[in-house]
């Protein structure tokens, strides 16, 4: 095995997923080899890798005049079938479509240049960033793993903490920093649903520096005074659902580390220093 198949399968493992638990979403009768598209309700659909070692979950959210798509897939299915994720947008919908990421890192942008239209968030860090023509060019941070995709153009820039109408449909992009800096949920104030990336989701989260900690934890406060428990909450990872108790107990989490009451395992990945935490169901991995 070369080392990067090494290093994947080490990181796929370590995501630990859930992706047994019952659903009670409407599959769609839309047939793909690699996605599992399901109707979540409210003229949104989920689109499961479930083949995928990560098991993705991408985001399409349709209004009356335009939609949403949120991530594009971990790219795994090219090297299968060759079958792609636009195709399966262009059968659910007829609408203009902007493609936006949850955050940078290549499990969640595969697939991205199928896309024509696609929208950044408007925070300053990125748009300082970006070339005279709108070009951003991702770094190997940005990305975690691998080299794609290099670059992609910026089409339009999308205000963080306002109302965004798609049509009877009001959505907010809210930045919630913590796994990356550039992370952001997307929050269906007409329909109560909260898509939060890989925020938070049904597996082992990854964080990338202690000082995460604080600002996971200053995201938490921000999306809990936002949200209340009616809403539903939907994670790109395993099993789509979140229970909404999670974001609570995800921040006594983050206080238990903060406190040293947690006790960790320390493990080597990818030659760096890993902490691995437990937490009532719940795992954290934080490299050190
Ligand atoms: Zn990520």
């Amino acid at each position: 095995m070369k080392k990067n198949t090494v290093l994947k399968f080490i990181f796929c493992l370590l995501l630990l997923i859930a992706c047994n638990e019952n659903k009670d979403n409407l599959h769609t009768d839309i047939n793909s080899e690699w996605f599992d598209i399901d109707d979540i309700g409210h003229k949104t659909y989920s689109l499961e890798e479930p083949k995928s070692d990560q098991h993705n979950v991408s985001y399409l959210l349709l209004g009356d005049s335009k939609a949403i798509v949120f991530d594009t897939g971990s790219g795994e299915n090219k090297a299968i079938n060759g079958f792609k994720i636009k195709p399966i947008i262009d059968e659910l919908t007829k609408l203009p479509v902007t493609l936006l990421m949850s955050h940078f890192h290549f499990d969640h942008n595969q697939n991205i240049h199928e896309f024509s239209n696609i929208g950044f968030p408007d925070l300053s860090f990125l748009k300082n960033n970006v070339s005279s023509n709108d070009i951003y060019t991702f770094t190997s941070e940005d990305l975690f793993y691998g080299n794609y995709p290099s670059e992609v153009k910026v089409n339009k820039w999308l205000p963080i903490n306002t109302d965004i109408d798609l049509g009877n449909r009001i959505i907010q992009l809210v930045n919630i920093p913590g796994h990356t800096d550039e992370s952001i949920a997307i929050i269906d104030k007409t329909n109560k649903m909260a898509f939060l990336g890989d925020y938070l989701y049904n597996g082992t989260l990854f964080l990338f520096n202690n000082n995460d900690i604080t600002l996971y934890k200053k995201s938490i406060k921000h999306l809990v005074s936002i949200l209340d428990s009616d809403y539903k909450l939907f994670g790109a990872h395993g099993s789509p659902k979140i229970e909404y108790n999670k974001l609570s107990k995800l921040n006594n989490f983050l206080i238990c580390i903060e406190n040293n009451e947690c006790q960790y395992i320390a493990e080597k990945l990818w030659g760096e220093d890993v902490f691995i935490y437990k937490y009532e169901g719940m795992e954290i991995l934080i490299f050190q």
